[in-house]
């Protein structure tokens, strides 16, 4: 399992954290996949499209034998698992999975963009991520997850939902 990843998950359909939960444990789920680290759970305010409902959002740190190709095909099969139906880009949705980092690459592909794009202007990503690796560096800006997380502006939209109290909360230990 020598290749670490972070993904953020999101949900704003009720039951919002059963949503989080099922990504949570269709990745434990899979062998190839480790689930190391959790954030707390967070609630945030919308981003883009405004007239919908909060969103919970959380961070998860993760070590796998697969490919970014790979992971990419997983993580959408667990999206349309939790049945996501996105009617409006940044509307609501049953459960976003995005993949924020993959060791320290940069990946430019059709259909897939490691750093994810607009993470670093997310604070319901910085915020967990914060949280879980504040001395990780964002290979494409070349700064810490703290420097970034310090000039951001709207962090008030983001509060902790439920505390990490650690994998084993979950009933996650790795596979
Ligand atoms: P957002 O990425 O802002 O949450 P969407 O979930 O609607 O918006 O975007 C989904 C699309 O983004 C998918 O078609 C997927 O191929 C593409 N994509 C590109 N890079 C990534 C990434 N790192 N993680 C997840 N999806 C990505
Ligand atoms: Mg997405």
């Amino acid at each position: 399992m020598n290749n670490f990843a972070y993904i953020g998950m999101g949900s704003n359909i009720e039951i919002r954290e059963d949503h989080l939960l099922l990504g949570l444990k269709e990745l434990d789920n899979d062998k190839q996949i480790t689930v190391k680290n959790v954030s707390s759970i967070y609630e945030t305010v919308p981003v883009g499209y405004l007239e919908q409902q909060d969103f919970l959002n959380m961070v998860v740190e993760i070590s796998t034998t697969y490919t970014p190709e790979q992971l990419i095909k997983i993580t959408q099969k667990i999206e349309s698992k939790a049945k996501r139906n996105t009617p409006v880009r940044w509307g609501p949705r049953t459960l976003d999975l995005d993949i924020l980092l993959y060791n320290q690459e940069n990946i430019k592909m059709e259909d897939l963009t490691i750093p994810h794009p607009r993470m670093s202007e997310r604070s319901f990503v910085i915020v967990p991520l914060m949280e879980i690796n504040p001395q990780l560096i964002l290979p494409h800006e070349q700064k810490t997850v703290s420097e970034i997380y310090r000039r951001l502006l709207d962090k008030e939209g983001v509060r902790v939902w439920k505390m990490n109290s650690g994998v084993g909360e979950y009933g996650l230990f790795g596979n």
